[in-house]
């Protein structure tokens, strides 16, 4: 089967979603392709920052997602010996230190408001495997398998927002260049105990960060980082050692952790990088979001930064720019942004433990 739009989007993550709503917005037609059969199904970032809610103000899309659930958090706390030394309550104007927003709702939310455009087509269960380039060296379509059987798109341009381990940016021969940042990062997800207020709570175990984030739903995210490589390691010792540190640090939590939290499947592994490509995009395709600047998940800037990306792209395109859009002018607008966040949270994360001390002492 064949179809064609005027541009194809690969991943309904936070880019992609929010670029086909813009773009399908605007009159042109727009496929976007998402290999989960449902939105929202991979676990990634979901705290939106001041940028991330400005952008979805801006486009009327906020009250859509927080229709679905979100949650802001009112207070920052630093703990130490089990209790709270340090407390910074969010900016009155502002009125919350960012929002917890279930990833499936974000991209719902985005999508329920996009759905209603003829020209917007979105397939799930859809994998892109390949590229499509003519005579000249120009992309012009993907190949895909969907619901198991090929397909082609043909499209003016391509964009891969297709995370970290993009396709698009594979097939396409980008070079990427991945920084390891000394940790990894074990999650895991509790239910919050009665009373449990939202908020975001940090302690330090043996020199690493551990933090707590409160979610929709009455859940508890526990984000702890460890040692570069040192999870197969880790999984060879003894469990409850290693858990009671956690139980230490927020005794509130002693129970629920003891009940929910009982082996080492109950993490989950995230392996941390950053990566960095030199060029976004080559002719008739683009990268944006964590297919083209992965980034940590310090400070939770990735899912925000994905949105700024798609916002600045749709600014670009409409039907007269599309046949002759010049990636550079959309890498020169985001690059410079990018690397300042880039350079924020390698600067948070080599600073966390003496700043943290400091603040105790
Ligand atoms: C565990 C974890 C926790 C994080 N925590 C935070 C946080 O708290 N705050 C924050 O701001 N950021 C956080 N991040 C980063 C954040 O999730 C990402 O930066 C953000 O999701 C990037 O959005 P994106 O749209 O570029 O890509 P993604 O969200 O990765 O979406 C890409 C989409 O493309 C789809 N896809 C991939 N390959 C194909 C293919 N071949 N064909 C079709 N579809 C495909 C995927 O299924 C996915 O839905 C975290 C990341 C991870 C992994």
């Amino acid at each position: 089967m064949n179809y064609q739009a005027d541009v194809c989007i690969v991943g309904a993550g936070p880019g992609g979603a929010l670029l086909s709503h813009l773009l399908a917005k605007k009159g042109l037609s727009v496929i976007l392709l998402e290999q989960n059969a449902a939105l929202g199904q991979a676990f990634r970032g979901e705290h939106l920052n001041e940028e991330g809610e400005a952008v979805l103000k801006s486009h009327q899309l906020f009250e859509a997602v927080e229709e679905l659930g979100l949650l802001r958090m009112e207070k920052l706390e630093y703990y130490v010996e089990g209790r709270a030394f340090k407390t910074i309550l969010p900016d009155e104007a502002v009125g919350h230190l960012g929002i917890h927003v279930p990833q499936a709702n974000l991209l719902k939310g985005i999508l329920q408001e996009t759905q209603h455009f003829p020209h917007f087509s979105c397939f799930l269960n859809t994998k892109v495997k390949k590229l499509i380039v003519d005579s000249l060296g120009r992309y012009t379509g993907v190949i895909a398998s969907k619901n198991g059987e090929t397909i082609e798109i043909s499209s003016q341009l391509i964009i891969g927002a297709d995370g970290r381990y993009s396709t698009i940016r594979k097939e396409a021969n980008i070079e990427i260049q991945k920084h390891k940042h000394g940790f990894d990062l074990l999650w895991a997800k509790i239910p919050a105990p009665d009373g449990w207020e939202p908020s975001i709570k940090m302690a330090l175990i043996e020199d690493m960060q551990l933090s707590l984030f409160t979610q929709v739903g009455g859940f508890i995210q526990i984000g702890w980082n460890i040692h570069q490589g040192s999870f197969p390691q880790l999984r060879k010792q003894t469990f409850t050692p290693f858990i009671n540190q956690l139980s230490e640090a927020f005794p509130e939590l002693a129970e629920t952790v003891k009940t929910h939290i009982t082996s080492w499947h109950d993490f989950v592994l995230l392996d941390v990088f950053s990566s960095h490509c030199y060029s976004w995009g080559t002719k008739g395709l683009v990268l944006l979001g964590d297919a083209v600047h992965t980034m940590t998940p310090t400070g939770a800037f990735g899912l925000n930064s994905a949105l700024k990306d798609a916002e600045c792209l749709a600014s670009l395109l409409n039907k007269d720019t599309l046949a002759h859009f010049n990636v550079q002018d959309f890498q020169q607008m985001r690059e410079q942004a990018i690397d300042e966040v880039l350079a924020k949270q390698i600067e948070k994360e080599q600073t966390f433990a003496v700043n943290f001390i400091n603040m105790a002492s």
